[in-house]
């Protein structure tokens, strides 16, 4: 099968033909319809983390195809299902946090195209347990991008707890942020967005945010408190540290500043003001298998629709070009050539 692989940071992934991995018994064989490219498979290709990726990897965690074979322990899927192969790849299923519904902090989780091989491939073998269904009513385009950047910002915004009516801000309106505006809608919030560029900032604006801040232009946290009197929370997705401080000081009092993007560097909080004003941070990482399921819903539902140029697996290079440089507005999904 055809695959994009990286065999050591940094460098370019090159196309390689190699063997269409075995499936064990608790497996199933996916065909790979589609899939989209996340600033994470970027982060993973250039080692940017102190937990490292497997080497050589074939990236992608937001792979969605068919189910072509079936692992001779499954049971409750069938050959010609749609599914999608997140993040959590598998966790153990039997510790503290699998059973508290928190499966996403197990300590043996692994993740699709990271600690095992991704969906830039023509096929992806996953655990039959972890995968998970799309809803007729969403093509596999449509799909790809909410098994990570979807059901992300859909957690990440539970998190933040902000109530219908209540003021939100998304920083960074990328591939997670300008679903997030659009999940937030969904759910009642006032959105306020901040990202840079005029194509993202109509987007925004035609995605629901009744404001939109071009941080370049402006500075974030004093318009928000202008406009506001800062916002009940904040969803964090830019690759920025000057974004988590912003997002910071947009918070109102007793506000909650969710984290997920995930720039290498470290985040200073004042302890003063976070004890006076009562605010919350909190880190979110992607989302449990319910949360994908509740997410993709909202597409089936029509609430929310990925913005989405589609492009072939031979060109992730240059789409991991156009990502380091912000010019993606919304996400990249890579559709297999091979569709038969
Ligand atoms: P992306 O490149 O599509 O979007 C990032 C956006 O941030 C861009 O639009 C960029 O212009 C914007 N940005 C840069 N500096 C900014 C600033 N100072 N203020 C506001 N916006 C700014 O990337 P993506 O695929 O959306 O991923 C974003 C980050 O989220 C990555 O670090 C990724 O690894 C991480 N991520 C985390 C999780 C999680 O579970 N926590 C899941 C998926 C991705
Ligand atoms: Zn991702
Ligand atoms: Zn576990």
């Amino acid at each position: 099968m055809k695959a994009a692989i990286i065999d050591k940071f940094k460098e370019k992934l090159e196309i390689k033909n190699v063997p269409v991995p075995e499936v064990g018994a608790k497996d199933v064989l996916v065909k790979i319809h589609a899939c989209g490219v996340c600033h994470t498979d970027l982060h993973a290709c250039h080692g940017d983390w102190p937990v490292k990726p497997k080497l050589p990897l074939i990236p992608g965690h937001e792979g969605v195809g068919e189910i072509v074979k079936l692992g001779s322990e499954i049971r409750y899927l069938e050959v010609g299902d749609r599914v999608g192969i997140p993040w959590l790849f598998s966790a153990c299923g039997h510790c503290d946090y699998c059973l508290d519904g928190k499966e996403t902090l197990c300590l043996e989780q692994q993740n699709a195209g990271y600690s095992v091989d991704g969906s830039y491939a023509e096929y992806c073998v996953a655990n039959g347990e972890y995968v998970v269904k799309i809803p007729d009513e969403v093509s596999y385009v449509e799909a790809a991008p909410l098994f990570c950047a979807g059901v992300t910002t859909y957690k990440a915004l539970k998190v933040a707890k902000v109530k219908p009516g209540q003021w939100v801000a998304i920083f960074g309106a990328g591939g997670l942020g300008h679903l997030a505006i659009q999940y937030a809608v969904a759910m009642g919030m006032k959105v306020i967005a901040v990202d840079t560029g005029a194509e993202k900032m109509a987007l925004a604006r035609e995605l629901g945010a009744t404001h939109c801040i071009d941080f370049k232009q402006d500075n974030p946290s004093e318009k928000i408190q202008s406009v506001a009197g800062g916002v009940h929370g904040v969803v964090c997705t830019a690759v920025s540290k000057v974004a988590f401080e912003d997002s910071y000081k947009a918070l109102r009092r007793g506000g909650t500043l969710v984290l997920v993007g995930l720039p290498p560097e470290e985040m200073p909080i004042p302890i003063f003001d976070t004890v006076l004003n009562g605010v919350e941070v909190v880190g979110s990482i992607v989302g449990t298998r319910k949360d994908l399921k509740e997410c993709l819903q909202f597409a089936a539902d029509g609430k929310v629709k990925a913005n989405i140029q589609v492009k072939p697996l031979e060109q992730i290079n240059e789409i991991f070009d156009e990502m380091l440089k912000g010019e993606i507005n919304g996400r990249i999904v890579m559709e297999m050539a091979d569709k038969d």
